[in-house]
C-alpha cells in the first residue's frame, strides 16, 4: 500500500473550539500570588496589562471555548496547518517507525506564533485598546504579532532580544514592513532597560528583560496593553487548535501517536499539539507520553527548580508557580532564540511536576544535525526551535529500532528557518559551540533567585 504522505483538513473540518487543559487536570495549578502580599490575586490585578478577554481566558474552567469568527477568518487564510508523514526521513533513518510532523511554518509568520497573536490582537481590539506592546527573542513572535495588530487596526511597539536584533536583522525589517516600531532590548526608553545597561552596557538582553520593558511601557498607558507570545494559560489555550487539528488527521491517517513531541521555550507550541492527545488520556484513557525538548544551555524543566518565581527580570509579573532557572538568569546565546526563556508555563509545570509530561535536554550541534537531515529529506528548512523536537523525534525512533519495536511518532514542526541562515551557516563552518548548563551553574542561578520579603 502507499503510504500517505501529506494529511489535509478542509476548511469545513478546522476544529471552532480552543481546548482549556485547566477543566481536566487532576492537580489543579497553585494561583499566582501578588509579590507584596503573598496572597493570591484575583483577574483584576492583570487589568493593567491585559484585555478582560483574555484575562477571563487565563482564568477559564471550561473546557472549550469558541474561537471567535473573526479570528476564524485569519486562522482560514493558513488553516487547517499540513500534517505530513516524514516519509523520506522514516526512508533515511532506515527505522521501523512512522514518523508525522504538523507543520505550523507556512503562514505569514513563518511559526505557530500567529495562532495566538491573532487571537489576542482581536480580543485587545474588542476592548478598544490603541497600542500594544511586546518582547520578541528570536523575532517570530514580533512578526506574528506585527501583522495581526495591523491587521485589527492596532498600533505595536516591540522590545527586541539585543543579541537577535543584531543577529537576525530579517525578522526586525519584517516587523517593519508589517507597520510595526522595534527596539533592541535592554534599551534607554524604559527605566527596567536603563538598569540593566547601567550594569552591563553590553548586556545581550533576555525574554526576561524585553518583558520587563514591554510592561513598563504598558502600564503607563490606559490604551496600551501588554501582550506575551507564551507561557500564559491563554497563550496556550490559542495553540490547542494546533493539537485539535493533529487528532483529526491521524484519524484521517488510520493512526494514532504513541508519542507527541514539541520543543520548549515557554511551552506554547508543545502544549499546543500535546494537549488535545492529553485530553484523549485523561477522559478516554488513550495511552500516550508527551515529551518536551529543551536546549541544555536553558534546562529549566530537566533541571530548574519548582517553586514561586516571577516571569520577567525587574519581578513586575505576579508570583508563579513554575519550572525556573531564575528570573535573572541570562542563557548563553544559543541559536534557538525562542528558546532562550529561564521559566515554563504554569500548566506544564503542574503537570510535568504530576508526571504527565517527560522532559529532555538537548546540545544545540546534534539539534541542527537534526535539523539538516530533516532539510535534505523532507525539503523544509526548520527553525532552529524545531530542531530540538527533531532531535527528540530522532532519538524515539532510533531507540525504538535497538528496542525492536515499531512507534508512531508525531512532532510539531513550529516554524521554519529561512530568518535563521546565519545559524546554519555557522553550524556548516563547525562554529556553533554546544553549551550545558551544569547542576552547579543551575544552583548558583537558583541561589540568586530573590523574591521581595
Ligand atoms: C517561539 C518559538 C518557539 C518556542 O516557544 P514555545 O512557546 O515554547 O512554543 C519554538 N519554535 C518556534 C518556531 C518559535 O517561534
Amino acid at each position: 500500500m502507499k503510504k500517505t504522505r501529506k494529511i489535509l483538513l478542509s476548511e469545513k473540518e478546522m476544529p471552532r473550539q480552543w481546548y482549556n487543559i485547566l477543566a481536566d487536570m487532576p492537580n489543579k495549578p497553585l494561583p499566582p500570588l501578588n509579590p507584596a502580599t503573598r496572597e493570591p490575586i484575583g483577574p483584576e490585578a492583570l487589568a493593567a496589562v491585559f484585555p478582560m478577554g483574555l484575562i477571563k481566558q487565563e482564568v477559564a474552567t471550561e473546557r472549550y471555548i469558541d474561537i471567535p469568527d473573526e479570528v476564524l477568518d485569519l486562522y482560514k487564510t493558513y488553516r487547517p496547518s499540513p500534517l505530513f508523514r516524514a516519509v523520506n526521513l522514516e526512508k533515511a533513518l532506515g527505522t521501523k517507525s512512522k514518523i508525522y510532523y504538523k507543520y505550523e511554518g507556512g503562514n505569514y509568520s513563518g511559526s505557530h506564533k500567529a495562532n495566538t497573536a491573532i487571537a489576542q490582537a482581536y480580543y485587545n481590539k474588542e476592548e478598544g485598546i490603541k497600542r500594544i506592546t511586546t518582547e520578541t527573542g528570536a523575532g517570530q513572535w514580533g512578526s506574528a504579532m506585527s501583522f495581526a495588530c495591523h491587521h485589527f487596526g492596532l498600533e505595536l511597539l516591540v522590545f527586541m532580544v539585543r543579541v537577535s536584533y543584531d543577529q537576525k536583522p530579517g525578522r526586525k525589517i519584517m516587523m517593519k514592513a508589517y507597520n510595526a516600531q522595534v527596539v533592541a532590548s535592554p534599551s534607554t526608553m524604559t527605566a527596567a532597560g536603563r538598569k540593566v545597561l547601567e550594569l552591563d552596557p553590553e548586556s545581550p538582553g533576555s525574554l526576561g528583560i524585553a518583558i520587563s520593558e514591554a510592561m513598563e511601557v504598558a502600564v503607563q498607558d490606559p490604551y496600551t496593553k501588554y501582550s506575551l507570545g507564551s507561557v500564559l494559560n491563554h497563550v496556550i489555550l490559542h495553540q490547542t487548535i494546533i493539537g485539535q487539528e493533529a487528532l483529526l488527521q491521524m484519524e484521517k491517517a488510520g493512526d494514532y501517536p504513541d508519542v507527541v513531541i514539541g520543543c520548549f521555550g515557554g511551552g506554547s507550541n508543545f502544549s499546543g499539539i500535546a494537549f488535545p492527545f492529553l485530553r484523549e488520556k485523561l477522559l478516554n484513557d488513550k495511552n500516550i507520553r508527551l515529551l518536551t525538548v529543551e536546549p541544555a544551555s536553558c534546562p529549566k524543566l530537566t533541571k530548574g527548580k519548582f517553586m514561586y518565581d516571577f516571569g520577567d527580570s525587574a519581578g513586575m509579573t505576579p508570583l508563579l508557580p513554575m519550572y525556573t532557572l531564575g528570573h535573572n538568569f541570562i542563557p548563553e546565546k544559543i541559536h534557538a532564540g525562542g528558546l532562550r526563556y529561564h521559566g515554563a508555563g504554569v500548566l506544564v509545570s503542574q503537570l510535568l511536576k504530576d508526571g504527565f509530561i517527560e522532559a529532555k535536554a538537548k546540545m544545540q550541534m546534534e539539534c541542527f544535525e537534526g535539523g539538516v537531515l530533516f532539510a535534505r529529506t523532507e525539503g523544509i528548512l526548520p527553525a532552529p526551535e524545531s530542531n530540538y523536537a527533531i532531535a527528540g523525534a530522532l532519538d524515539e525512533a532510533r531507540k525504538a529500532d535497538i528496542e525492536g519495536v515499531s512507534r508512531t511518532i508525531l512532532f510539531n514542526l513550529s516554524g521554519h528557518g529561512h530568518f535563521d541562515i546565519s545559524a546554519y551557516e555557522k553550524y556548516f563552518e563547525g562554529n556553533l559551540p554546544d553549551h550545558e548548563l551544569t547542576s552547579s551553574e543551575v544552583e548558583e542561578a537558583i541561589s540568586k533567585i530573590q523574591l521581595p520579603d
